[in-house]
């Protein structure tokens, strides 16, 4: 049998990030093709209960390092935890989501493992049992396939793209606790706290619908309007970088190279321009919907649909419209 697939999961506060199940279920899918297991590791404090959640999504065995030390993530806490974990299972692929955790952890355990590492991939493929990652390069101008040489092969998916599998609750995993030896003192840097933004608000990276606005909204007040349509459509807020440094946004709603990247089913660009920057974080959403009163914007190449027209006659209006639909 090949060797196991591994797929590091990703908690907070006792919750599931959704990425999670996207890593699971893809990495059910490449180990059903390798014909081998699927091996979770979950680390956090209190977690007993969460495990068997990964079961239903596939996985044949959880490795589970439940510590009050993580309570919180700590880069070295996890990665040492993590290496040990690697050292027992000897997988031949590891998947971890391409969140700010896996951002932090991936090229952590790349280095230590003195392998390669595929961040941000939008698809993977075998050929002839050899893993092949697709990630976007150049600000999303190029897909660019990579064959990882050094095994284990390391690669972080990007979230919102891989489709989770649907949870099969008679499914059940072995349990196998991961004892790793850390005290508080091996950890040079520690999270104390996470805060989080306005209670309520759906997470950009993990929202199914985003509405963003751009400098074209003319000020900060002006989102009310795109808040208004959120909310009929339970949707997150974006924003351009222009909104943002204009002090209109908070830096964490920002969508691009230097924001989040982000891959809704429905991303709805309002006064935003299209600038390659923008793109770069928004390009793999479903379906892209522009408004924008210049027909010749650089957004309505990368739409799907285009609405030419003013957004502050537009945005109420499809909110009104939006709103007798699901009235309905
Ligand atoms: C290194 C670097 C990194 C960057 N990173 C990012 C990033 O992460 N994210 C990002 O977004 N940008 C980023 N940028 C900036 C990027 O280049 C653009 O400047 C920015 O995206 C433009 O924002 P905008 O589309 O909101 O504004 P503009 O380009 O000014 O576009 C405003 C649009 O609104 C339209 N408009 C105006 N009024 C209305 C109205 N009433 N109704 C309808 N439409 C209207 C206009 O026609 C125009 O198309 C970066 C730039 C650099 C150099």
């Amino acid at each position: 049998m090949a060797k196991p697939v591994m797929a590091i999961a990703e908690q907070r506060n006792g919750i599931f990030r959704k990425a999670t199940y996207e890593v699971v279920s893809e990495g059910r899918r490449l180990a059903d093709q390798l014909g081998t297991e699927l091996v979770a590791v979950l680390l956090g404090s209190g977690i007993e209960g969460l495990s068997q959640q990964l079961a239903h999504y596939g996985a044949n065995k959880v490795l589970m390092g439940d510590n009050e030390i993580f309570k919180n993530y700590s880069s070295e806490g996890y990665t040492k935890t993590i290496l040990e974990a690697v050292k027992k299972v000897d997988p031949e692929i590891i998947l971890l989501p391409a969140s700010t955790f896996g951002k932090d952890l991936g090229p952590r355990l790349a280095a230590h493992l003195g392998v390669g590492l595929a961040t941000d991939c939008v698809k993977l493929r075998l050929e002839n049992g050899k893993l092949r990652a697709i990630r976007p390069m150049y600000a999303g101008k190029v897909l660019a396939e990579h064959e990882l040489l050094a095994k284990p092969q390391i690669v972080s998916l990007r979230p919102n793209n891989f489709p989770a599998l649907s949870p099969d609750a008679s499914k059940t995993a072995t349990i196998e606790p991961l004892n790793v030896p850390i005290s508080a003192g091996d950890l040079r840097a520690v999270v104390k706290e996470f805060v989080s933004g306005e209670g309520g608000k759906v997470e950009l990276t993990e929202a199914n619908i985003i509405v963003s606005g751009g400098r074209g909204m003319k000020g900060p007040e002006n989102f009310k309007i795109l808040e208004e349509l959120a909310a009929v459509l339970g949707a997150a807020v974006g924003a351009s970088r222009s909104a943002v440094d204009a002090g209109w946004r908070p830096h964490s709603d920002q969508v691009g190279q230097t924001g989040k990247t982000v891959s809704p089913n429905l991303y709805i660009a309002c006064g935003i321009s299209g600038a390659i920057q923008h793109l770069a974080g928004m390009s793999s959403s479903k379906c892209i919907v522009a408004i924008n009163k210049d027909p010749e914007a650089p957004i309505f190449q990368r739409a799907d649909y285009g609405i030419v027209g003013d957004l502050f006659e537009v945005v109420p209006r499809l909110t009104e419209e939006f709103k007798k639909i699901i009235e309905k």
